[in-house]
Order: structure tokens, then sequence, then C-alpha cells
């Protein structure tokens, strides 16, 4: 490709919102055949909301208070969520200290001399909790495509909150248009099975992975690589940052976290997945017009 050709390639790509930092990406983006997306914030909002709150002993909003006394210190969208929704109880959050965010697990603290958590099913049940009493709640979060967040103090279980989070509104339609450009579109995520089925099926992916850990993002970014794909890696997390730089082409959403923009070589500024299949095409219109 001349350089002049890309030059104005990445202009056309800047209309459509798609910044391309690196001229390169505009050559290899339309020879993807792979789209790998990140589910929080890349596939959906990103501003999940609180929508079932299930406590074993105690009040629903003292649930809330606890678990809000972990998540103020956190970052995570799903902390956003249980913060917002604790401070429409009015109640005071729990003083925690000790303070630690483990990556696509929980949180956890010290509260009144015991260990507080909040997460996962599969992180707790690593440390020797029983949920089976909470089984009936987490399978109504589930059901409705949220995700259970379980709280334990003491290694004993309190309850279960539920969050979730809508699909943007143009995801599906851009995914289809992955698919009529003959790109296959693979989601992954960190959240539980049941949840990731839902959000798939609604997004209309064709394979996804779920309870994928931080660090595994970007090797199943390699394996695909391995076996030949060309592959796009879209995303808007901490999390997503080496998997980004790992893909032949990395696509960061514009409201993401900065960590997640310095790693890709396109920033989609309107936050779309319509601005991979502009990427694309623009990219293959391009390399068309050099032969
Ligand atoms: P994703 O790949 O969907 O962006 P993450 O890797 O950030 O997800 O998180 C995966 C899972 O880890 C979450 O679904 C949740 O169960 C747990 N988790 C991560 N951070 C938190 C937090 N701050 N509070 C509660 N649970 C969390
Ligand atoms: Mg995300």
């Amino acid at each position: 490709a001349t350089p002049m050709s890309v030059m104005v390639g990445v202009g056309k790509a800047a209309e459509y919102g798609a910044l391309i930092r690196q001229g390169e990406a505009l050559q290899t983006a339309g020879k993807l055949d792979l789209v790998i997306l990140d589910k929080t914030g890349t596939i959906t909002r990103g501003q999940p909301t609180v929508t079932h709150r299930h406590a074993l002993a105690g009040s629903d909003d003292e649930l809330l208070a606890l678990a809000a006394g972990l998540e103020r210190h956190s970052e995570h969208p799903l902390a956003q969520a249980i913060v917002q929704a604790a401070d429409n109880t009015g109640q005071r959050f729990a003083e925690v200290t000790d303070f630690e965010a483990l990556n696509g697990k929980g949180v956890a603290g010290r509260y009144q001399g015991q260990t507080l958590r909040l997460g996962n099913r599969r992180w707790l049940e690593q440390q020797g909790l029983d949920l089976s009493t909470l089984a009936d709640a987490e399978r109504d979060i589930s059901n409705d495509a949220g995700t259970p967040l379980f709280l334990t103090l003491a290694d004993q279980p309190l309850g279960v909150i539920g969050v979730a989070d809508a699909i943007k509104d143009d995801s599906a339609a851009a995914i289809r248009r992955l698919h009529d450009a003959g790109i296959q579109v693979m989601m992954v995520t960190g959240d539980v099975e049941s949840t990731a089925a839902a959000i798939a099926r609604s997004a209309g992916v064709d394979q996804y992975r779920a309870g994928v850990l931080p660090e595994d993002k970007a090797r199943i970014v390699e394996e695909m690589r391995s076996k030949g794909h060309r592959v796009a890696m879209v995303g808007d997390g901490i999390n997503d940052a080496p998997a980004l730089a790992a893909a032949d082409v990395g696509f960061a959403i514009g409201t993401g976290t900065d960590v997640a923009i310095e790693s890709a070589a396109v920033t989609l500024m309107r936050g779309s997945l319509h601005g991979v299949a502009d990427t694309i095409a623009i990219s293959r219109a391009t390399v068309r017009n050099i032969h």
C-alpha cells in the first residue's frame, strides 16, 4: 500500500470514529477472519445495575451496605452498580479495611475483625465455602442474564446480589455486518457460563468462552492465531490490555480504560462495534485500490 492511500484510508476511518494509531493496522484489518469481543463494556453497555438481592439473614439493605463497604474501593463496573444501589437505600456503608481486588474473582476486606468477600462462585468455592443455600436465588439471577455475586463473612454465606448489564442497541447489528463480511465472531468473558450464554445468544456471536481469567484472554488470542486465524481483539478494560496487544489488530472502546486504549492500534470513539466493521471495509477498499 502506498503511504498516500494509507493516509486516505486512515482519514476515512477517522470520519467513522475509528482512530487508527498505526497505519499498519489499516492494512491488516482487511485480512481479519476472526473478531474476539470482550463482553462487559464492549458488547454490553458497561453500566450494570443491581436487579436482585437475596439475604439469607438480615435485610436486603444490610446486604447491600456490606457489599458497598467493599465495592466503594473498587473501580470495576460491577462495583459502581453496587455502590449506586446501596446509596439509594440511604444506609451507611460498612467500614471495611485491608481492601483487596482479585482480578476475575471478586473483592475482599476485613469487617469487624473478620474476612468479608464478594465475588463469583468459582472463587468462593475455591476458598472452601458452601453456597448451596443460595442456589435458587442464583438461578433466578442467571435466568435474567444477570451476574450473581455472593457475599460471605467469616466463611459463611450472607446472600447473593444480581447485577445485569444491557446489550448496546447496535451490537447485534454490527455483529451481523461482520458475519456478512465473512468474519467469525467469538465472545470472551470472565463472567459465568449462564450469563455468558444469554448474552452470546442475544448478540448473535458464533461462539463464546466463559469464566476466562484476565491473563487467559491473551492466551486465547494467541491460540487462535496459532491456528492460522487473523485475529482482532475488541475490549475496554485493564484486563483486556494484554489481549489487545497480542491481536493482529486491537480495537479499544473509546470510553474504556487508558491502558486498553494504549494497548490497541485502533480506538473506537463512538464505542460502537460498527467501528470494527467500518475499519475492515475501509481497509479492504484501500488495499483493493492499491493493486
Ligand atoms: P469481564 O471479562 O466480563 O469484563 P472481569 O474479568 O472483570 O469480567 O470479571 C470477571 C468476574 O469476576 C465477574 O463477573 C465477577 O464475578 C468477578 N469480579 C471481578 N471484579 C469484581 C468486583 N469488583 N466485585 C465483584 N465481583 C467481581
Ligand atoms: Mg470489559
